[in-house]
């Protein structure tokens, strides 16, 4: 009996394993269809000073799948998937180009956006023509380094990759920022901090979310903020969605800050729409 359950057991397992790769391929050859279709788009999000004028510093570029079936997408949905299926070259080529493109219209329209943030990833990063992109997309659009800022993660700090450390020294010496983003989730050490181009730490959302109820995360946030200061790197929280964490943090004297409060991401259009209604009315309110 117990044979037979277990046999059955087996082609269940077999039969979803079955389903999901069929799905993932599936996923694949929709995602080779969207480049083709230029079904991507980007997301921005304002990154606001926390200091008394609430300034505008920047924007984060998200990245979204506006799927013909599905609707919009975030990278959770996909991101792994383009990855592993190799596209995420291609990705990685849109987001710096649009990104590009959209802070020259800004900048044409008079407004000061301050900078883009591009995420790219550990394997983005892999690639040795990342920084002559981001050197083109910069002469294209007419934009001065500090326009552009690279988001990376702790893993691409700990992978120890000299090809991706040659990329972003490159890039860092080019005088674009460079943002380590998810702060204190990984596995990062101080003595990659210090090997590290990086001008930014980004504090994780997971501590901006609890720190009115949970001291610990109070107390890691405020400790993120030190640790940017006294290595003389500006600090970035993200997640704010209380004006209780925007308090905090501006007490703890954390330089930036982002969030549903502030904004939710959002296409170029509302993005802009955003920026003129903030223009008019004053930074104080938005
Ligand atoms: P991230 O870079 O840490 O981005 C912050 C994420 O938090 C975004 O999710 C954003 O929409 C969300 N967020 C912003 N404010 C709030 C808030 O107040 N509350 C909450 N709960 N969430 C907030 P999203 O857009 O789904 O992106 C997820 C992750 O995907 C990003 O995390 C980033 O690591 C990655 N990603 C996004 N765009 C790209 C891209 O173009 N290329 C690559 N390689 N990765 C990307
Ligand atoms: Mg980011
Ligand atoms: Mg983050
Ligand atoms: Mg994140």
């Amino acid at each position: 009996r117990s044979k037979s359950s277990g046999r059955r057991t087996v082609s269940f397992f077999n039969a979803a394993m079955m389903a999901e790769t069929v799905a993932r391929m599936e996923l694949i050859a929709e995602l080779r269809k969207a480049i083709e279709d230029q079904q991507f788009r980007l997301a921005y999000q304002p990154i606001i000073d926390l200091s008394g004028r609430r300034r505008l510093a920047g924007f984060e570029a998200l990245v979204r799948w506006q799927h013909p079936v599905r609707g919009v997408l975030g990278p959770g949905d996909f991101l792994d998937v383009a990855t592993s299926a190799g596209l995420d070259g291609e990705l990685c080529a849109f987001t710096i180009k649009v990104a590009a493109r959209q802070m020259r219209a800004w900048l044409d329209q008079g407004f000061d956006p301050g900078h883009v943030a591009i995420n790219l990833s550990a394997t983005e990063l892999r690639d040795s023509s990342v920084p002559a992109r981001v050197v083109a997309a910069l002469a294209e659009n007419r934009l001065l380094p500090r326009h552009l800022e690279i988001e990376i993660t702790e893993n691409v700090v700990i992978s120890q990759d000299s090809k991706i450390e040659a990329n972003l020294e490159a890039l860092h010496h080019l005088g674009v920022r460079i943002a380590l983003d998810d702060f204190g989730t990984g596995y990062s050490s101080l003595a990659h901090l210090k090997r590290f181009p990086v001008d930014v730490l980004k504090i994780d959302q997971s501590f901006v979310r609890d720190m009115e109820t949970d001291p610990e995360d109070a107390v890691i946030a405020r400790t993120i903020v030190r640790l940017a200061h006294s290595l003389d790197l500006k600090v970035v929280a993200e997640g704010i969605e209380t004006e209780g964490q925007l308090a905090r943090l501006r007490r703890m004297g954390c330089d930036h800050g982002q969030g549903y409060l502030i904004a939710k991401p959002a296409l170029a259009e509302p993005a802009t729409a955003w920026l003129a209604a903030r223009q008019r009315r004053g930074p104080n309110v938005a």
